[in-house]
């Protein structure tokens, strides 16, 4: 029957590629950094997860490489079988130290974490209560437990207060957010979240995928940030953004709720072990946080610059203390294609950065989002806003 299935698909792929949704993949011809080569051409790379800038740092690579060649390439195995070395374990715990947890569980992704976190913890007699915009990696975990789900409007702490007062009636509460929404750069505020999981009785999770290393006054993310560690019960988070940018995730938190999750999370126990030089590469990320305050000072460095140098030019951006910066065009008539032809014309001045538009964020709201990283030198964040005046001039944006 593929003869007619197959037809389906290509008459959706063309309605998505007539509507502009379609997702095309640049291809990147050099090692992900503040300069990487695309089409030929090298440009300052303001869109990746690379915060801390340690992606192609020597010595992570340096650290995966000597790991690569200690204990080879894979494991073929999952953790509970013939998968768990002394590797795995130490990175665990040394992750747990740097977040001052009490025990950490390594996933394939972060992905994976937020897929096996809820379902074994929160059964039908157990409450969720979700964010709207949280991510989609936490609405698919929410999606497979048997729990009752209420989903709060984004950031809205009455509505979340009246979602619990619903649930009140459930055996667990569990309060879930993002720790900072990638779209709007906005925390969630963790001092008023934990200030109501304490008056309804309810646990909290937090996923600190864009937090985990660099948010907070020392890089351990919105629960620092917040001053609630000892507050927050559960933390998901990536190996795949700040922390060296490529693979794995983890749970971290309260010690019962770690050795469930090893007995009962399906991704974990049906999935592979994490690749030892990916353990190997991401203790020496660790490393470096701990013994090397330069990668978090050059970042929030950059960010200032880059995000004070763009509202100085005239242009429309969202404050707040983050890496992330979007750039709006919401007083412009058709913000989209101001976002969509500022992004194509600054790749053609060198600087690489995506424009965002309906569906990926609400009508209105197209923006530019740049992500500063500390690899960027301070004459590479001058090239950008140079690049942003010039173009933004000629779009009439600023
Ligand atoms: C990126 C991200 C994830 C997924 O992380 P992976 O490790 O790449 O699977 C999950 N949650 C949030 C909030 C993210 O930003």
């Amino acid at each position: 029957m593929y003869g007619k299935f197959g037809e389906t698909l290509r008459k959706e792929l063309d309605s998505i590629r007539e509507q502009g949704l379609y997702k095309e993949e640049r291809l990147l011809e050099s090692p992900q950094g503040a300069e990487i080569k695309v089409g030929g051409k090298k440009v300052l790379n303001f869109c990746a997860n690379n915060y801390l800038g340690l992606a192609s740092d020597p010595r992570v690579v340096d650290a995966a490489r000597q790991t690569l060649d200690k204990w080879g390439y894979g494991l073929s195995s999952v953790r509970f079988i013939c998968g768990t070395t002394d590797l795995h374990k130490q990175l665990e715990s040394e992750i747990s130290d740097f977040l001052g947890t009490e025990d950490t569980i390594l996933y394939a992704a972060a992905f994976d974490a937020n897929g096996g976190v809820f379902e074994p913890l929160l059964d039908k007699n157990s409450a969720i209560i979700t964010d709207q915009l949280n991510h989609a990696s936490i609405i698919d975990g929410v999606r497979l437990a048997k729990a009752r789900r209420f989903i709060y409007d984004h950031l809205d702490m009455n509505h979340l207060e009246s979602k619990l007062r619903e649930a009140s009636d459930a055996e667990f509460r569990i309060i879930v957010t993002d720790g900072v929404f990638s779209m709007d750069c906005d925390p969630a505020p963790l001092n008023d979240i934990c200030d109501l999981a304490d008056k309804y009785q309810s646990m909290v999770l937090v996923d600190d995928s864009h937090a985990t290393g660099f948010v907070g006054p020392t890089g351990r993310g919105t629960p620092e940030a917040f001053g609630v560690t000892d507050r927050v019960d559960i933390v998901t988070s990536t190996l795949g953004k700040a922390l060296g940018g490529a693979l794995g995730g983890f749970t971290s938190g309260r010690k019962e709720i770690v050795e469930w999750l090893r007995q009962k999370s399906r991704p974990y126990l049906f999935s592979n072990s994490v690749p030892p030089m990916i353990c190997g590469a991401a203790l020496e990320v660790l490393r470096i946080l701990r013994e090397d305050p330069e990668p978090l000072q050059r970042l929030k460095r950059n960010q200032v610059l880059l995000r004070e140098g763009l509202k100085d030019l005239g242009f429309d951006v969202t404050s707040c203390d983050h890496a992330i910066i979007p750039v709006h065009f919401r007083n412009h008539e058709n913000d989209a294609l101001m976002a969509q032809g500022m992004a194509n014309d600054l790749l053609e001045e060198g600087i690489y950065c995506i424009g965002f538009s309906f569906p990926v964020v609400p009508r209105g709201q197209a923006r530019i989002r740049l992500q500063a990283s500390a690899a960027h030198t301070v004459e590479q964040i001058d090239r950008c806003l140079a690049a942003f005046a010039k173009i933004g001039r000629k779009h009439g944006a600023i």
